[in-house]
């Protein structure tokens, strides 16, 4: 499910407002994630090319669901509409 073909996946958003840094994201995806000098997620260079499970897994994983997914047409896939 993860190679490109079934790739949905395509934009990855912290909502820094929403964000409490309580880093979950960044231990379940280090290379999309990381914290700020104020202790606030953000989204790294080429996080988009994770996996959608691990980009899914990291979102779910957020005690404030402050990470927005989004698929090649800016349709929000997570959290569900
Ligand atoms: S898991 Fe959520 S609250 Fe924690 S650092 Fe990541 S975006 Fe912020």
């Amino acid at each position: 499910m993860s190679d490109k073909q079934n790739k949905k996946i395509w934009k990855v958003v912290v909502k820094r407002d929403a964000c409490i840094g309580a880093a979950t994201c960044v231990v379940v995806s280090p290379d999309a994630f990381e914290l700020d000098g104020e202790n606030i997620a953000v989204v790294k260079p080429n996080a988009e090319l994770r996996s959608d499970e691990e980009l899914l897994m990291a979102a779910q994983s957020c005690p404030t669901a402050a990470i927005f997914l989004y698929d090649e047409e800016g349709n929000q896939i997570f959290p569900k509409l």
